[in-house]
């Protein structure tokens, strides 16, 4: 039997970058696509139990959701799916997510709300504007790969166009993306300008528009940003695991004197 591979995002099941995910992956097994009916760009790991959620199947094998990434992935794998998956795959979204954005991206907790199920999964995003088939060789190369290897996964994988190949169609980006280097890194610095627009509705109500432009830093060698930033495809393997590795501070915090008598 084929491994069944499911795919979700959070752009929506309208998206670009979900028919090619798609497509990819029916190269690999069979495929079920299950993705929020409406962008939900920004919604972490958030789900849906403060009220109901609707499920449409639009084609054979395509579901779309009235509820978010995780929601999605809960319901395939809980619902939808007549067996476990092999894999979940996540995106391909428009916009990267690196660094810090992992903690806002629907793209990742699509991903990640796999992962915590023991399901191997991966997220995948492109350059905003670019082409998602710039990142489809480094995936054609990975699920494979990953489907073989023991144990559960968790890829976040971001790839930009070519440089010289900013902006350009589809067909340029199939033509080329097989040129892109790919490179294993850990999360890097992301920042964004802080901004709340305040404007005023047609009743005369405030309303706010929240969030800036991401802002340039200092990028390390081997940090996802900079290989983004150095034309190469970023791979970089998520542990959700966020305990501190030094607990000496916080047992100095709560007055646990036996273990902060032997740390002097
Ligand atoms: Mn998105």
């Amino acid at each position: 039997m084929k491994p069944l591979i499911v795919v979700t995002n959070d752009d929506g099941v309208l998206s670009q970058g979900i028919a090619v995910l798609a497509e990819v992956a029916a190269q690999f097994g069979e495929v079920l696509v299950c993705a929020p009916d409406t962008e939900r760009s920004g919604s972490s790991h958030a789900i849906t139990f403060h009220t109901h959620l609707r499920a449409n199947p639009i084609r054979e094998g395509w579901w779309h959701v009235s509820g978010t990434p995780v929601d999605c992935t809960y319901l395939a794998l809980h619902h939808l799916c007549d067996r476990k998956p092999a894999l979940v795959l996540s995106g391909i979204n428009a916009g990267y997510n690196l660094g810090t954005d992992v903690f806002y991206s629907g793209t990742v907790g699509g991903a990640s709300e796999a992962y915590l199920r023991g399901i191997s999964a991966i997220a995948t995003s492109v350059d905003r504007g670019a082409s998602p088939w710039w990142i489809v060789p480094a995936l054609r190369r990975l699920v494979p790969r990953v489907l073989a290897e023991p144990g559960v996964h968790l890829l976040n994988v971001n790839a930009p166009a070519l440089p010289g190949h900013e902006g350009a169609p589809d067909e340029d980006a199939r033509r080329h993306a097989e040129r892109l280097p790919v490179e294993v890194t850990r999360l890097g610095a992301r920042e964004y300008e802080d901004m709340v627009e305040h404007r005023t509705d047609p009743q005369g109500r405030p309303y706010f528009w929240i969030g800036g432009p991401a802002r340039p830093t200092s990028r390390a060698a081997g940090e996802d940003t900079w290989a983004v930033a150095e034309g190469r495809v970023s791979v970089t393997p998520l542990e959700l695991d966020i305990t501190a590795t030094d607990l000496g501070i916080a047992r100095r915090l709560v007055g646990d004197d036996s273990q902060s008598t032997e740390e002097r």
